[in-house]
């Protein structure tokens, strides 16, 4: 009888799994594992809205695998010491799991691997499962630079990666009993989530994928920046747990066709454009990936500001109506982070780590490589090209939800006003403005810009 471990970390799905095909080829028992892992809990990244996302993505890779016949064995502590004893209990000899993206999940193989082989087993890595092209494969030629800090080139090369063709789910899959089993995580057992939060779990992200591939990829090219439209796929927590797989939209949106598709795959592949930059520079976590000498403003002294902008009371409506979203949801579109990030870091001048973590507190798809480097982006220190370029709140209002149905979704206080004096209630005559409960804005624009190119030594 031969046993191996098929180690789930980004990757909680049965379709398209390279590690779980290669073990049911290797052998006749698989043990399914997931490790709840302590160091994750203990880093304060395990926020409320991620595990409930999290627990639905378990239970649903669990009611898979006992539809053919298995079932999910999970683990709390940490991770190395959990995958050693339960290949010692059941007797595995080999372990197979994806190759991670993150400084983290590379130590942690080293780690599993120089373990598991003092005790004569062994780890079998397999890439092209969390991200559809591994961080470090494409390289920029004729340079020592060891990642791509520039989007287009990178873009150009990964697009002629070959994809291997996805693959099919596992018929059957049988657990030793041996395999014991902690109880399974379940939403109902965490507090604090966002009303809004999306299900998790690989049924739901295929169906995510399937609703919107005949509805919204055709024109996602035209429409992915219209706020109140919601015309995005809404993909990437799923793509964060891993319940559905790059390779696969990849592949299937190549196969659709057209340039709603082919705007798809480029925001594909930003994200593991990221991925590949804080592969190689691991720093840019929390270091300025490019520094702009910046003395951002005092926290104490800026207080009361980043309160109103966390709050979505900043008087501004379209920024408060996306910060509202992100703390409804769970989740914020794509348009709203990057105005919200540039009011917080370039018209507030608040330091965009802390921005950031916030984010990371609500966001479903809170990610360390996507979050913290289109933060960086945003706020001129990472990879942008033009790395003093403000967004202006009101142009963006204007442009991005033209008849204000956005704002007036989120921002309840503003429902009732018609036409554009939404995007600026401060234009209202001044008894209808003081009739709102809506605040006046913490800032005035001019002097932020004044402040802001100053700071950077601009004219
Ligand atoms: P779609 O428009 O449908 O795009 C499809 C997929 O492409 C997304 O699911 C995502 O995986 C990827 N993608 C799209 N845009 C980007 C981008 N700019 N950078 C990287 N990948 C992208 N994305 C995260 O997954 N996690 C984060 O923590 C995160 N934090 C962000 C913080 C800021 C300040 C900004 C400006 C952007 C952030 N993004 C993050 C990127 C982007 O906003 C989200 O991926 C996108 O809004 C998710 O919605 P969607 O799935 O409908 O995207």
């Amino acid at each position: 009888m031969t046993v191996s471990v098929v180690l789930f970390t980004a990757d909680l799905r049965l379709h398209d799994h390279p590690p779980l095909r290669a073990a049911a080829a290797a052998g006749d028992e698989i043990v399914p594992l997931f490790v709840l892992d302590r160091r994750v809990e203990e880093a304060g990244f395990a926020v409320p809205n991620r595990r409930a996302f999290l627990a639905d993505c378990l239970r649903d890779l669990d009611a898979g695998l006992r539809d053919r016949g298995g079932r999910l064995v999970i683990r709390t502590g940490d991770v190395s010491e959990e995958v050693c004893r339960i290949a010692a209990e059941t007797g595995a000899r080999d372990v197979h799991m994806s190759g991670g993206a993150s400084a983290y999940a590379h130590a942690r193989e080293e780690r599993l691997r120089t373990e598991l082989e003092s005790q004569g087993r062994r780890l079998h890595v397999h890439d092209g499962v969390v991200t559809a092209v591994a961080p470090g494969t494409v390289r920029p030629t004729g340079s020592a630079a060891n990642h791509f800090a520039v989007f287009s080139p990178y873009f150009r090369r990964w697009s002629q990666e070959r994809l291997r063709d996805p693959l099919a789910p596992p018929r059957a899959v049988r657990v030793p009993d041996t395999a014991r089993s902690a109880e399974l995580p379940s939403r109902a057992q965490v507090s604090g989530i966002s009303p809004g939060l999306a299900e998790g779990g690989e049924n739901a992200g295929r169906a995510l994928f399937a609703a919107w591939r005949r509805s919204g990829l055709g024109s996602y090219d035209n429409q992915h920046d219209d706020l109140a439209g919601d015309a995005t796929s809404r993909l990437s927590p799923h793509l964060h747990f891993g319940t559905v797989s790059p390779v696969e939209l990849i592949e299937r949106s190549r196969k659709a066709g057209g340039t709603g598709a082919e705007a798809f795959v480029r925001q594909l592949c930003w994200r593991e454009f990221n991925y590949q930059v804080l592969a190689a520079r691991p720093s840019a976590s929390h270091e300025n990936y490019r520094s702009r000498e910046d003395d951002w403003r005092d926290e104490e002294e800026a207080r009361h500001d980043i309160e109103a902008w966390r709050e979505g009371r900043t008087g501004y409506p379209v920024v408060d109506a996306a910060m509202r979203q992100l703390r409804h949801e769970g989740w914020m579109h794509n348009r709203g982070r990057l105005l919200t990030a540039s009011f917080l870091a370039k018209t507030l001048y608040v330091d965009w780590r802390i921005g950031a973590r916030h984010f990371l507190d609500l966001l479903v798809d809170g990610d360390i490589a996507n979050n913290q480097l289109n933060w960086q982006w945003v706020a001129g220190t990472g990879t942008d090209s033009r790395p003093n370029r403000v967004l202006n709140p009101v142009l963006q209002s204007h442009r991005y939800d033209p008849d204000g149905t956005y704002v007036r979704r989120w921002v309840p206080e503003l429902a009732g006003i018609g036409g554009a004096a939404v995007h600026e209630p401060w234009r209202l005559p001044e008894p209808d403005r003081v009739a709102l409960d809506y605040p006046a804005p913490v800032i005035h624009l001019p002097d932020a810009l004044a402040r802001f190119k100053l700071a950077r030594g601009l004219r």
